[in-house]
Parts: C-alpha cells; structure tokens; sequence
C-alpha cells in the first residue's frame, strides 16, 4: 500500500482569464518542489483547462488538471455538455464526479454520477467520485447508509482495479463553503468507514491503494492536523484554492 497524498483545488465558477494563468504557474511552482511525495490537482472552469495547463509551463506529472464536471456519453445533442475526450483534448487528466453542488442544484442522481465514473475510466480520466451526507442526514444518524448508496451507485459496475483507481472525496455537505470543517476525528471516523466498505468490495490489498480525500472548508489552519490522520488521503480545496497562498501552504502541510 502506497498512497501519494493528493491536493486538489476546486475553482468552480470563479477567477478570469488573468487570474487562472497566474494561479495555475504559481501552484506549478510549488508542486514542482513536492513533486517526490504530493500530487496536486486544480478543476478550472472548462473555459480556462488548456490556459491551465498551459500556464504550468513544465509542471511535472504529479500537477494535474482536471474537469469539474462531464457528460457520460462521447457526443450528442446535449446543449451545454462536455465529453471525456473533450476535457482529454484541453490537456485534462481527472475530472469530479458527483460534487454536491451538482447533485444539490442540478438535480443529479447517484445513479447518472456512476455513469459518469464507468465514462471517465472509458475516457482515460481519473474520475473523483465526491461523497457526503446533509446535515440533516447526519443528525439523524444517515451519514454511513447516505454514503454507501453514493459509493454503490458511483462505482457500479467497475472492474476491482478500476475501483483502485478511483479517488474518493469526503465531503459532508454541512461543510462545503460554510467554514465549518469536520473535525479530524469526525472525518476519520467516516474515511474508516469507507475504506472498509471498499475492503468487502475489492479486497484489503486493493482498498488499501484507494485515495480518500477530505474537503469541507480546508484551510490553512486546520490541513495539517486533517491530513495527519491515517485514513485521510489528501484534502479537495474549494474556497481557500482560490489563492496561492492559503492553496500552496495546503500542500505544505500534507508533506509534513
Ligand atoms: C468543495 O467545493 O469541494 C469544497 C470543499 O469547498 P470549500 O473548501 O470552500 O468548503
């Protein structure tokens, strides 16, 4: 078992033209520097992918970037969609699946994001499948049956070495962009719980290559003591990736 921890930056629908070339050459920088132990990964907005990967110059191959989203099929009449081998041709490598904006306000269905995970692998991308319970969910004690139907619907289907592929990212709905954080503790509780879920399904030795992230309001101030616990793997950043600062202090933090 060897996981390489990953730090990805989800931009969403934010930054410009201008500021996603500095961005993206300031955060190659600095994964240049860690490129022996951390992979680093950021989402621009589809518009800004090929400015992306160009702006990270000669970036090494642990400085990823990907897509936020992607339509299942290759191509069709879907107004406003993305293919695999379209992120592929803009130089991405990994793509989100299932982020909660998108299952909350653009009504995706576990099922339709599985879809999207089998695509990616087809596609070549490494797909993040995003995982998390509500807050409601979680004070009626929902969190563990919310997040094995998200995690049997998402990767439905797959071949156990694609499973190993796949990176999970945790992340409790109640602390995506509220600045409230799931205490290591919490968020060790949930990583335990899905990496032993992934153990019935695939087995301890491929479950053991499984990357689980935690994303929910990482910063600078909380990265390291979340990054030190076992089962987590690596942070999704959405806020604090925004800035090279708090976003490469992140990644700092992962290699201590
Ligand atoms: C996210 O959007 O995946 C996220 C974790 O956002 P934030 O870090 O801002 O909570």
């Amino acid at each position: 078992m060897t996981r390489r921890p990953l730090i990805a930056g989800n931009w969403k629908m934010n930054l410009t033209a201008a500021r996603v070339e500095a961005l993206s050459a300031q955060i190659a920088t600095v994964a240049k520097d860690y490129a022996a132990s951390i992979d680093v990964a950021v989402f621009p907005p589809a518009c800004y992918l090929a400015q992306t990967v160009k702006a990270a110059g000669d970036a090494p191959w642990s400085y990823s970037v990907g897509a936020q989203n992607m339509h299942p099929d290759r191509s069709g009449a879907y107004t406003g969609e993305l293919s695999g081998y379209m992120i592929k041709e803009l130089g991405g490598t990994m793509v989100l699946c299932g982020h909660s904006e998108r299952r909350q306000l653009f009504g995706e269905t576990a099922a339709f994001v599985g879809t999207k995970v089998s695509a990616a692998h087809r596609d070549g991308l490494v797909p993040i499948l995003c995982v998390g319970e509500t807050l409601d969910e979680r004070e009626r004690g929902a969190t563990e049956d919310v997040i094995r139907e998200q995690l049997v619907a998402g990767l439905l289907g797959l071949q156990p070495a694609l499973v190993a592929e796949t990176v999970i990212a945790y992340e409790p709905v109640w602390a995506i962009g509220t600045g409230r954080h799931a205490s290591p503790e919490l968020a060790g509780d949930v990583h335990r719980f899905i990496r032993e879920w992934l153990t019935s399904l695939i087995g301890a030795e491929l479950a053991g290559d499984v990357r689980i992230l935690y994303g929910g309001s990482v910063k600078p101030d909380n990265a390291e003591a979340l990054l030190a616990v076992p089962d987590i793997d690596g942070a999704l950043v959405g806020g604090a990736s925004l800035e090279a600062q708090s976003f490469t202090d992140i990644i700092r933090s992962a290699s201590r």
